[in-house]
């Protein structure tokens, strides 16, 4: 078996999803472009190609074992077009003028679409800050099964941790389902399914794939009926990834741990050296004992991620002239690849407003980090003359 589910991450990561092993067969998956398949009265077969394909099928496999979404029982992952097909497949899941409760601050394209929904009347919403337990709490009262509590740990780009196990809690009490966008964890660093969550929600594109060179998204739930929702839902909107992005991302799942690791590594070091840094009014990332969100990112994650947010002196000029001043970061939108990224979120007119105008988000990659030190040091320095 390729899936033994008492191995580690590290090692589910690079050995399951893989072809029987039978003598002279290929270590891969195959890359198979097809629209179509030969007619079966087998069960379970894949017929045509917008309800199933085996390159998917692989990703889905090690991204399920990754999230504990206990295959063995009937949970899974399925893979998406894009993070926000996955995203949009689960607030498919509310009816008709449910209710969604989410954070002030997180992902802005989400947001986005919750306004977006809400002022079609599709839905409604309530927004919470998502660090503040009692206020999550108190948002949860009076909600009707069917309602749906979005929560993102830590959130893009502030990196507000808030206490999953307890809110995942609070909302199974109060019938309502979570959903946690897992992205800036991965499933290496935190696992929602454990802490109590329904579905898991992830931009593949970020880490999992890992290398910037894909769109693609994913969800991950334990409810057999919850996932067959949610592939009905893939299968009748036509939100299925191509068959190379999600052979793509199952090859940058290979290394997730490695790059992970790294990248965790180089943020911490990069944060404590940040927090001291005469053009830097705040730092923001859970490594920080100083952090908000430490102690719980402690109790909840194994590491603290690899984005750090830092508020610049001097207001949004001086973060422009960082992002514009930088020779080896990358001055670009999106994270979760090799290659460190710099960006002032508020230059993107949906950014939510509680980010400040000054903050710029850092991916941190895997170079060598005091050779990212060096550029970012000599740009926030540049940017105070
Ligand atoms: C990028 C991102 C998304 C959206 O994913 P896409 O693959 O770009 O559609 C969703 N959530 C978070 C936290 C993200 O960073």
């Amino acid at each position: 078996m390729h899936d033994d589910s008492s191995w580690s991450p590290e090692t589910l990561a690079v050995a399951a999803g893989r072809p029987p092993r039978t003598p002279d067969a290929p270590v891969n998956p195959a890359l198979e472009l097809t629209s179509t398949f030969v007619a079966s009265t087998a069960p379970g077969a894949r017929g045509y190609a917008r309800f199933a394909n085996p390159t998917w099928e692989a990703l889905e496999e090690v991204l399920a074992l990754l999230e504990a979404a206990q295959p063995a029982s009937g949970g899974g992952a399925r893979a998406f077009a894009s993070g926000m097909a996955a995203v949009s497949a689960v607030l498919e899941q509310v009816p008709v003028g449910g209710l969604v409760i989410a954070p002030e601050g997180a992902y802005n394209t989400t947001l986005g679409l919750l306004d977006h929904l809400e002022a079609k009347g599709r839905l409604r919403q309530r927004r919470v800050q998502p660090a503040d337990t009692a206020a999550v709490e108190a948002a949860l009262e009076g909600t009707s099964p069917g309602d749906l509590l979005w929560l993102e740990s830590p959130t893009n780009p502030l990196l507000e941790v808030a206490d999953l196990p307890a809110l995942c809690a609070a909302a199974r009490a109060a019938g309502v389902r979570t959903a946690v966008d897992n992205t800036f964890a991965t499933p290496l660093v935190q696992q929602p399914l454990e802490l109590g969550a329904d579905v898991v929600v992830h931009s593949v594109t970020k880490y999992l794939a890992g290398h910037s060179d894909v769109v693609l998204g994913a969800v991950v739930a334990r409810d057999p009926e919850l996932l067959a929702e949610l592939t009905r839902h893939r299968t009748l909107a036509g939100s299925i990834p191509g068959p190379f992005e999600a052979w793509l991302a199952l090859r940058g799942v290979r290394t997730l741990h490695l790059r992970v690791e790294r990248s965790q590594a180089s943020a911490a070091e990069l944060a404590r050296r940040l927090s001291t840094h005469a053009a830097v009014a705040r730092v923001r990332h859970p490594s920080l004992p100083s952090d908000p969100g430490h102690e719980r990112a402690k109790a909840q994650m194994r590491g603290f991620g690899s984005v750090v947010s830092v508020e610049v002196r001097g207001g949004a000029a001086a973060a422009t002239a960082v992002q514009d001043g930088v020779r080896l970061w990358l001055p670009a939108t999106s994270l979760g690849g090799v290659e460190s990224l710099v960006e002032r979120r508020r230059r993107h007119p949906l950014e939510p407003v509680v980010v400040p105008e000054e903050l710029l988000r850092l991916s941190v990659g895997v170079e060598g980090v005091e050779d990212l030190w060096a550029d970012l040091d000599a740009a926030l320095t540049a940017s105070q003359r």
